[in-house]
C-alpha cells in the first residue's frame, strides 16, 4: 500500500520568530472560523490565545478583507461581543478535472462553495476554451487567486497557463475530501472513487491514497494495461462498462434503466475487491464516491450484500452512497487546495504534533 502526501512543501519557517509564532496564531484563527462564526472571546477560549493578542490579529485580518464582523450584539451588558466569519470573498481557488474526453473546470470560495462550473470537450479549441474561462471565472476585479487544484491521469495535458500555485490531488483524495468536509468523523473509511477508472482512499487520521485497490484481482481473465489479469480496472471501471454496453456517457450508465442489468455484473467484482481491501486495511466502513456513486438504492443493497457474504460473520461493514455524487470532485479539490495554500491545515497539524511532543518531553 502506497502512503501519498497530497503536497511536499517547504514552508521554511522558523518557528522561534515571534512573527511566524503571529503567522501561525493568524492559521489557527482560520482553521477555528472555518467551523462557524465565533467571538473573539471565545476564539481566545478555544485556542488558548490571550484576548488582546486575538483583538490585535482579528483587526488586521478585517483590515486584509480576510474575516469580516458581523453586527455587534448590544443586547448584552459590557463590551459588545460580536461574531467574526470567514470572508467567503476573501479569494478563491480553481479546481481542474482533466478526463479522457474532457475537462472541467471551477471555482470556489474560501469556505468551499463552487461558485461557478463549465466543461469542454478535449478538442483543438480546449486550451482557449479554457483560458477564457478561467478570465471569466477570475471576474474581472482584483480577487486574490489562491491557487489551483488539479485531478488528473493525463499527464500529457498542458497546464502551464492554470493558475499557480498548483497542486495535483489524486481523484479519491479530492472527493474523499468532499465527504470527510461534510460529514466530519469518517475515521476508517474507505473511499472507493468509481468514475471512468477506479481510485481509493482511506481516512487513517490523514487521508492516504491508494492506487493499486483499482488492480485487486476481481475476476479470473482480462488483461489489465498494467500488466495484471482480472483487475478490478478491468472488470468494472467506468470504461470498461461503457466499451461493454456502447453507453455513450457514465451519465447515461448511471441514469439509464437498460444498463442496470450490467452495472449490477459490475458490483459482484466490486465487492470482491472491496472485501479484499476492507480486510487488508481494517477498514471500518466504505463509501462508494465519483460519478458512479449515483446508484440506486437497490444497487446499494445488493452491493451491501455481495460484501457482507464475502466478509467473515463477525465484520460489519456498511457500504455508503457518497453525498456529494458527481459534484464531489471539484467540490473536494476546492477543499484540498484550500487546505493547502490558504488554511495550511497539514502545516497546522504538523505543529501541533511538535507541540504534544515538545510538552510530553
Ligand atoms: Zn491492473
Amino acid at each position: 500500500m502506497e502512503k501519498q502526501p497530497l503536497g511536499v512543501y517547504n514552508y521554511g519557517m522558523d518557528f522561534s520568530r515571534p512573527d511566524n509564532a503571529r503567522a501561525i496564531n493568524r492559521l489557527k484563527v482560520l482553521s477555528e472560523l472555518r467551523t462557524g462564526e465565533c467571538s473573539r472571546a471565545e476564539l481566545s477560549r478555544r485556542l488558548g490565545i490571550n484576548k488582546v493578542s486575538i483583538g490585535d490579529m482579528i483587526q488586521d485580518m478585517i483590515a486584509e478583507g480576510l474575516v469580516t464582523e458581523g453586527k455587534k450584539d448590544t443586547s448584552q451588558a459590557g463590551r459588545p461581543g460580536t461574531l467574526i466569519s470567514i470572508n467567503k470573498s476573501a479569494g478563491r481557488v480553481f479546481a481542474f478535472d482533466i478526463r479522457t474526453r474532457s475537462i472541467s473546470i471551477s471555482v470556489s470560495d474560501t469556505v468551499g462553495n463552487v461558485l461557478r462550473f463549465e466543461r469542454f470537450p478535449k478538442n483543438d479549441e480546449t486550451a482557449a476554451n479554457i483560458k477564457k474561462a478561467i478570465e471569466r471565472m477570475r471576474s474581472g476585479e482584483n480577487v486574490k487567486i489562491f491557487g489551483s487544484a488539479v485531478i488528473t491521469t493525463d499527464t500529457d495535458f498542458d497546464t502551464s497557463y492554470f493558475p499557480r500555485p498548483l497542486i495535483t490531488i489524486p481523484r479519491a483524495i479530492a472527493e474523499a475530501s468532499a465527504e470527510i468536509y461534510k460529514t466530519k468523523n469518517m475515521e476508517g473509511f474507505l473511499f472507493l472513487s468509481w468514475s471512468e477508472s477506479f481510485d481509493a482512499a482511506l481516512q487513517r487520521e490523514e487521508l492516504m491514497h491508494i492506487p493499486t485497490l483499482a488492480h485487486i484481482k476481481a475476476q479470473k481473465d482480462g488483461a489489465c494495461y498494467c500488466g495484471g489479469k482480472g483487475c478490478l480496472e478491468v472488470a468494472a471501471s467506468g470504461r470498461t462498462l461503457m466499451e461493454r454496453t456502447g453507453a455513450p456517457s457514465i451519465r447515461d450508465l448511471v441514469r439509464n434503466p437498460s444498463y442496470a442489468a450490467s452495472i449490477k455484473e459490475a458490483l459482484r467484482p466490486i465487492a470482491m475487491a472491496l472485501s479484499e481491501a476492507v480486510q487488508a486495511t481494517a477498514a471500518s466502513d466504505v463509501m462508494i464516491t465519483g460519478d458512479l456513486s449515483a446508484l440506486p438504492d437497490s444497487a446499494y443493497a445488493y452491493l451491501q450484500n455481495l460484501v457482507t457474504a464475502l466478509l467473515p460473520p463477525d465484520r460489519g461493514v456498511t457500504v455508503y452512497r457518497s453525498l456529494s455524487g458527481e459534484n464531489g470532485t471539484r467540490e473536494g479539490a476546492a477543499i484540498a487546495a484550500l487546505d493547502l495554500f490558504f488554511y495550511r491545515t497539514q502545516l497546522l497539524k504538523k505543529l501541533e504534533m511538535i507541540q504534544r511532543i515538545e510538552n510530553a518531553l
